[in-house]
């Protein structure tokens, strides 16, 4: 597999560091709002990432945290006067509402920055005592020009960062590119007690050290959208590298953002879409179609006419299959799964892949035409069927789903939860997926809708 790498720019052979487990960090969002289509970008294609590798025979282990505590968040709490951990309590679970009908697998390891907090005085004590950082005021800073070769990553240049930085110059740095590893509390702010007095991390630290927890050193893969290249990664990079007098990370990748009229969507841009109102338009598979058929690094527009673009190609896969699952399921091969396979095994190349899926269909929509065998139309649908669950795209929502049975499934999923069986319960959850069933819970009990609908 070849993954274009950040750190070289160039697309390079996978290797892992351990043959028999890889890591994979994704960065989460900080939770002060419902996700937006651009946000879900990085999670949708990375856990394509996750799937392949799966499918090639890697033994995954994948960490995606959680920033539960920030200034927007710290706001939110202040406007509706709540804790902030309630506000990012709420979020999180509004992540996992669209997060699971967009068919995102679960993450191993859901580190919360709330959590961690003692890990994270650890290191900044660290830090502090190996010299690379220094305490003003009850906040802690980082000597970026300390750290080796900082900048490789986002390929900028420690002195064009300090004259750059120079301008909204704060007296309590040395350095104007010094970063923040810890931050004192502002009186009525949320705090921990540290060794610099009350405070909270730095938005950079928590990364280093969730990853480094969950995943151990050298991390395989770091992944997000390539805003979050400078400074978070670079950051990241010098923290953790300064730590461990060594490589961090092996392959660091990045996903391009979702634009909307040429501008990126972002919340604070306010040219944002949330997902969950774009599946109400259409439907949460769509979406999932929609991020996919760009390759992940180019940047792609959001706009009506493409989603609706993509709605006709998706409806066009989805008639195919329903066409083929009347002649009956079976194994077998129709030809397509390896130029399908080359192109994810090309820097997940998702576009060319759904390429082949559409080449898949015309055959297939031919040999139905021509009343081929149905061993024939059995190995196309089997190949289309793999080919969109390493996609993660749900297109058999409409086959006929039984009321009932998904009642049943539910009642049994409420059960296993009550009785704390939560392996039984995500399990019923993965299979009301399958059958393109989403779940929501709410106080008045269990609800479910079609994606499809
Ligand atoms: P945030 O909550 O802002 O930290 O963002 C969460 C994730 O969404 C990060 O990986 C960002 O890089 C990513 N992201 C934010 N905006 C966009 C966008 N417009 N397009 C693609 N990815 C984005
Ligand atoms: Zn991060």
């Amino acid at each position: 597999m070849k993954l274009f790498n950040t750190l070289s720019r160039r697309k390079e052979d996978f290797v892992p560091v351990k043959p028999d487990e890889i890591g994979i960090y994704v960065c989460g969002p900080t939770t002060y709002n419902l996700i937006h289509a651009g946000n879900a970008r990085p999670y949708v294609v990375f856990d394509v990432l996750w799937r392949f590798m799966e499918y090639l025979g890697y033994n995954v282990k994948y960490v995606q945290n959680f920033t539960d505590i920030d200034d927007k968040i710290i706001q939110k709490a202040r406007d509706e006067n709540i804790s902030f951990l309630d506000i990012s309590n709420r979020y999180i679970d509004e992540f996992f509402v669209d997060a699971d009908a967009l068919n995102i697998r679960r993450a191993h390891f859901y580190p919360r920055v709330t959590a961690e907090i003692s890990g994270i005085i650890d290191l900044v004590q660290l830090l502090v005592d190996k010299n690379f950082a220094y305490e003003k005021n009850g906040t802690v800073y980082f000597i970026s020009k300390l750290a080796d070769n900082y900048g490789k990553l986002s390929k900028k240049n420690i002195s064009e960062l300090e004259a750059g930085a120079r301008v909204e110059a704060n007296p309590d740095k040395i350095n104007p590119s010094d970063f923040v590893l810890w931050k004192a509390a502002k009186p009525g702010e949320p705090s921990w007690d540290s060794p610099w007095g009350p405070g909270r991390p730095g938005w950079h630290i928590e990364c280093s050290v969730m990853a480094r927890k969950f995943l151990g050193c050298v991390v395989d893969i770091h992944a997000g959208g390539e805003d979050l290249m400078f400074p978070h990664h670079e950051n990241e990079i010098a923290q953790s590298e300064a730590e461990m007098d060594g490589p961090f990370v092996n392959y660091w990748l990045h996903n391009g953002m979702l634009l909307v009229d040429n501008q990126k969507m972002a919340k604070s841009e306010g040219n944002f879409f949330l997902v969950r109102d774009v599946a109400a338009k259409y439907n949460y598979p769509l979406l999932r179609f929609f991020l996919l058929s760009v390759h992940y690094r180019s940047p792609l527009n959001f706009s009506e006419e493409l989603l609706k673009a993509a709605a006709a190609g998706f409806e066009r896969i989805r008639n195919c299959r329903r066409a083929l699952a009347e002649h009956g399921a079976g194994a077998g091969e129709a030809g397509f799964i390896k130029a399908f396979k080359a192109a994810l095994a090309d820097d997940l190349n998702t576009a060319n892949a759904i390429s082949t899926i559409f080449d898949l269909v015309k055959a297939a929509n031919i040999a139905l035409r021509e009343g081929a065998e149905a061993a024939v139309l059995q190995g196309f649908l089997a190949e289309l069927d793999l080919m969109c669950d390493l996609l993660g795209l749900v297109i058999s929502s409409e086959s006929g789903v039984d009321s009932s049975e998904i009642e049943n499934l539910i009642s049994e999923r409420n059960s296993a939860k009550a009785a704390k069986n939560w392996a039984l319960a995500d399990e019923i959850r993965n299979r009301l997926h399958t059958l393109g069933v989403v779940i929501e819970d709410t106080r008045e009990g269990t609800k479910w809708h079609l994606t499809n609908t």
